[in-house]
């Protein structure tokens, strides 16, 4: 049986404003249609983990000339498009897009009554931000009730140092001996593989279409939060 599972956010629960992205892809031509742009940021994703696993270096232009390829801006435009990206960026820090199917996956999951909680590497204000778009919260509220949420910027820690998980298992009361079988959830490599192994729990990387870089049996895969909470139900019916 599963203990509890953790959750990241970006990419999991949210990823990077449309608006931003708009201001930044339109002009270049991309298809900025809100289902491209959901789809490209996991397509950013793998080429960002792609980039760490060849050089163990993360470059955030390679995930934003990834994700201006996939929403079909031109080869010739690629450079100048990441510098608007990078430009959007740094006037608008904004995670703000559900994820769609997002909000539904995650009350499957509490139906299950699996002890949840939320790791993310964040700017210290992602609790707010979870609770003001009434996606989750500690104790009741709006949104599905989780037993903690762990802000890197608050704890001065981020994934993947396993010491980030700790703080959570230790509010969620799971013992070390039962950690192994906690769940992580987390879109990338880098971070939340990487973490969640270095911190002995069960890494699943949710990549919703087959961009993983990695090779197929390195870790498991889950294509949403829905898939998440059948295999906490399967483990469950397991005993
Ligand atoms: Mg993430």
């Amino acid at each position: 049986m599963i203990p509890a599972v953790l959750l990241d956010v970006g990419g999991v629960i949210t990823t990077p404003d449309h608006d931003m992205l708009r201001s930044a892809l339109e002009p270049a031509g991309g298809d900025t249609t809100a289902a491209a742009l959901d789809r490209a940021h996991y397509a950013g994703i793998s080429a960002l983990d792609g980039g760490f696993l060849a050089s163990g270096v993360l470059n955030w232009r390679q995930y934003d000339a990834a994700v201006a390829r996939a929403v079909g801006v031109a080869e010739e435009r690629i450079d100048g498009t990441v510098e608007a990206l990078e430009a959007a960026w740094r006037l608008v820090r904004g995670w703000h897009r559900i994820v769609p199917g997002a909000l539904e996956g995650l009350r499957l999951l509490a139906e299950t009554g699996v002890r949840l909680g939320v790791v993310s590497n964040a700017d210290g204000t992602v609790a707010d931000q979870l609770v003001a778009a009434r996606v989750c919260q500690v104790g009741a509220g709006h949104g599905v009730a989780v037993a903690v949420v762990i802000d890197s910027t608050v704890v001065g820690i981020e994934k993947p140092d396993p010491r980030i998980f700790t703080f959570a298992l230790d509010a969620l009361g799971v013992s070390a001996e039962d950690a192994a079988g906690v769940v992580h959830v987390g879109d990338t490599i880098f971070a939340d593989v990487r973490g969640a192994r270095a911190a002995g729990l069960r890494p699943l990387h949710l990549d919703p279409y087959g961009d993983c870089p990695a090779a197929p049996d390195d870790h498991e895969h889950v294509r949403s939060l829905a898939d998440v909470a059948q295999i906490v139900r399967s483990s469950q019916e397991a005993g």
